[in-house]
């Protein structure tokens, strides 16, 4: 029987609503990317730790009822949870939720898109940094461009959409193919998203001489394909939206560093193994799984929710920002913070 939906939306300190909810279902990848996970392996969380769908259903419905209207998905890499289309199948149900997406690295989607976008997927992002084989699999080490294009195709062939490419842009390293990338995405249907390169977690390496800033993403793009800004989709949107003057299609810049957005930020994050947290740099989390399997009700798990997000101050970016600008100093390390691994970016 469908649940009764009642949104509430808390705001939290800075009076930002609770709208999106992204949900990590393993903290296990396929990939090792060099930003993510530079490390071979990693302590993986145990079976025991992961919440079951039935849990994540169970917590998905009491976020939906305190204000989110978005889910996303994200991993680790989503796909490598077996049955996945099962969970998808669970939450696009929800009574209240208006947008159920899901970021993928892309390798295992043409064999796993029919049955998601059966179970009533929407749309999906793939991660695609680089079109170049070589530098494909340097950045994600295991990774095989081929197969992950096969399955980006595969995804648009069963009509899932809008589907958008990821591709974070680190100076020295892809910024050459900003043009390349673009014309792929024209050519193709595909909107590209462009993101600023940051210093999500502790163990990437980040530097700020390594950012490829939005501006200087734009002037390149501009030069070759006349863009006119739309701004952020439903205003709170990490992405700044651009469409293409000729009619072409959109695409969007992520300026997670230099454009940093805190001021609008309405998402909260689910970790595999249960924990709410309230900030992508948040050192750690709230543990709602503990309580759920310790009996708490569905009351008294909603009441934690929204105490969890009416007690958020957290503006990390802007605080980066105003240090790297300030010329303060900024030294990553000094935060312990969660990895993107576990959080799904
Ligand atoms: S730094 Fe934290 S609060 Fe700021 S936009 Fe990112 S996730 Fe939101």
């Amino acid at each position: 029987m469908a649940r009764i939906i009642q949104a509430v939306s808390p705001l939290d300190t800075l009076h930002r609503p609770l709208r999106d909810l992204r949900i990590s279902v393993t903290d296990r990848c396929n990939f090792r990317c060099t930003y993510c996970i530079p490390f071979a392996e990693s302590n993986w969380m145990s079976r025991s730790e992961i919440l079951s769908f039935a849990e994540i259903e169970r917590l998905a419905s009491l976020f939906v009822q305190a204000g989110v209207s978005k889910i996303r998905l994200t991993g680790g890499e989503p796909l490598v949870r077996r049955g996945l289309p099962e969970l998808v199948r669970q939450l696009a149900h929800l009574e209240g939720l208006r947008d159920l997406s899901l970021t993928t690295n892309g390798a295992l989607l043409a064999e796993q898109a029919p049955a998601l976008k059966e179970a009533g997927l929407r749309r999906i992002n793939v991660s695609i940094d680089t079109l170049r084989p070589q530098r494909f699999r340097e950045i994600t080490q295991r990774g095989d461009l081929q197969v992950v294009l096969e399955g980006l195709f595969a995804a648009q062939r069963t009509g899932l959409g809008p589907i958008k490419i990821n591709a974070v842009v680190i100076r020295g390293f892809n910024d050459d193919e900003l043009i390349e990338l673009v014309e792929f995405g024209r050519l193709h249907g595909f909107e590209m998203r462009f993101i600023e390169y940051m210093d999500v977690g502790n163990a990437n390496g980040w530097a700020p001489e390594k950012t490829f800033s939005k501006r200087e993403m734009l002037e390149i793009i501009q030069s070759r394909f006349p863009l006119r800004e739309i701004g952020h989709s439903g205003g709170s949107a990490p992405a700044v939206d651009y469409e293409f003057i000729d009619g072409a299609g959109l695409i969007g810049i992520i300026g997670s560093v230099t454009e940093p957005f805190c001021g609008s930020c309405t998402r909260v994050r689910l970790t595999a193994d249960g924990k709410l947290v309230t900030c992508l740099f948040a050192e750690g989390g709230f543990d709602l799984k503990s309580m759920m399997r310790q009996g708490a009700s569905d009351a008294e798990l909603g009441k934690a929710i929204a105490t969890a997000w009416g007690g958020r101050a957290d503006r990390y970016s802007d605080l980066r920002w105003q240090r790297l600008q300030s010329g303060a100093g900024y030294e990553p390390q000094a935060h312990k913070k969660i990895e993107m691994i576990t959080l799904g970016g």
